[in-house]
């Protein structure tokens, strides 16, 4: 590692990897420094039982030419040694609820999401073309999601105020529908009262043109981000977590790694949490109203997820995502739940290999958890580089979520339990600990 460099990135996800590329490839020296033991941040796999497992993106969206991601994908270089799986064309998200036999279809390309649906809705056909019309002329307003000129987020004042709630109750009185149009908002933890309409817009318009697994995991985006880094000169550095930033005449001059080492640079670009970043920096170099702003950004909830291995050729591989909740009432609640009432909504996604056949190896179930379930153990870590023990109170309520967990998952999947070769569940993390 040199002392100085052009620019200085902390935090080696998407962002940071993505935002080192484009920089090395314009001839700076770059420097990515990442605090855990694998690059990639929730792109990260695990492996239990010889099985792969995504920690986050379990499935992303426009990377057919021209698209949102495909574009830029193309521009680091990374998309011909991708190997993707793309999902059901006619229902790579499917929709569902308890007492309710049918499966709502989110399919891939905006005419056959209207034909796909309206089959099931056929007097609210006008709703959801109107609803597919709004989603484009959205993403239309940000220019840098469609990698153009202009100013990041649009100009539009209009589209920061308008719920995305609000807005899909206004297109159609059918109540199902308007559940089934909200179903996947589990991937941005929706919120009936805060969440916009855009960052709805921008999540799922990506996804109808186009849907895909990373097949044997999200890791492999990762590490030919860091390959193509590397061929343009980049740097990237493993279990260099950095603690300090330092600051002179209003200026950030170097970050400090936990080990001591200085990093010094003209350029730095923060990939991780806003508020530890200013923690870092000190609050006393920004304005206080920015600080409270930051400051004051509440965290949204977090996850609880299952990771199940499967018995060789029990359980059919499933090439699309189903998004369940209990009641179709409260799809934009199901976060609200009580301990008597939980999991009221989980996303159920299955993995896929390069040489996938009939038969599913793995299947990961997510659902809400807030934070302060799991605080007692906040101080306690569990990562390749360090580990404490969490003690038997933690296995304990592991165990027990997990099993209610599968209780509700066998309502969909009757036969999951004798497909179960074993078992892991994951717990929310805070920010910073992990
Ligand atoms: C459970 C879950 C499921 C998801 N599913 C999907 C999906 O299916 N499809 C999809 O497209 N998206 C999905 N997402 C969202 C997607 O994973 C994220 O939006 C994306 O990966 C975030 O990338 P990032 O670069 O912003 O940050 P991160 O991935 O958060 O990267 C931040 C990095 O910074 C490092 N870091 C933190 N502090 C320091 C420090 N002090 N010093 C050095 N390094 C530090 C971290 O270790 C980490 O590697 C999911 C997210 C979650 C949590």
């Amino acid at each position: 590692m040199k002392e100085k460099y052009d620019v200085v990135i902390i935090g080696s996800g998407m962002g940071g990897l993505v935002a080192a590329n484009i920089m090395a490839r314009e001839g700076l020296s770059v420097c990515v420094l990442e605090k855990n033991n694998q690059f990639g941040g929730n792109l990260q796999t695990f492996v239990r039982d010889r099985t792969i497992f995504d920690t986050g993106v379990h499935y992303i969206g426009g990377l057919a030419p021209g698209q949102n991601l495909y574009r830029y994908f193309d521009y680091p270089g990374i998309l011909e040694g991708l190997h993707l799986k793309k999902m059901n064309r006619d229902g790579f998200d499917i929709i569902t609820f308890d007492n309710d036999e049918v499966a709502y279809p989110h399919a891939q390309g905006y005419d056959n999401f209207i034909d796909q649906l309206a089959k099931q809705f056929p007097q609210e056909r006008k709703a959801i073309e109107s609803y597919c019309k709004k989603l484009r002329e959205i993403c239309h307003k940000f220019p840098l999601y469609n990698l153009e000129e202009g100013k990041p987020y649009g100009n539009d004042p209009e589209l920061f105020q308008q719920s995305a709630k609000d807005y899909i109750d206004s297109i159609t009185q059918n109540e199902k529908l308007r559940a089934v149009l909200a179903g996947s908002n589990l991937l941005y933890a929706g919120d009936p009262d805060k969440t916009p309409l855009y960052v709805h817009a921008l999540s799922i318009n990506s996804y109808i043109e186009s849907a895909y697994r990373c097949a044997d995991g999200g890791s492999q985006i990762t590490k030919l981000l860091v390959r193509r880094l590397k061929e343009n000169g980049g740097e990237v550095y493993k279990h260099s977590e950095v603690t300090h930033m330092t600051c002179v005449d209003r200026k950030l001059e170097s970050v400090t790694i936990k080990d001591g080492r200085k990093v010094t640079g003209d350029i730095f670009i923060s990939n991780i949490e806003p508020k530890h970043t200013l923690r870092m920096i000190g609050e006393e170099h920004f304005r206080k109203s920015y600080n409270r702003r930051i400051q004051d950004m509440e965290s949204i909830i977090s996850a609880f997820s299952i990771h199940i291995v499967l018995k060789p050729k029990t359980f059919k591989y499933l090439n699309k995502n189903y998004y369940h909740f209990k009641d179709y009432r409260k799809v934009w609640d199901a976060h609200k739940y009580t301990e008597e009432t939980w999991p009221e909504t989980y996303m159920v996604s299955m993995g896929v290999r390069k040489n996938q056949d009939e038969w599913g190896e793995q299947l990961t179930a997510i659902t809400y958890m807030r934070y302060e379930e799991v605080k007692e153990w906040e101080n306690t870590f569990n990562t390749v580089a360090q580990t404490s023990d969490r003690g038997k109170s933690y296995e304990e309520f592991k165990s027990y979520k997990t099993e209610l967990f599968l209780r509700e998952l066998e309502k969909k999947f009757p036969n999951i339990r004798e497909c179960i070769q074993s078992v892991y569940a994951s717990t929310p993390y805070p920010i910073g600990i992990i």
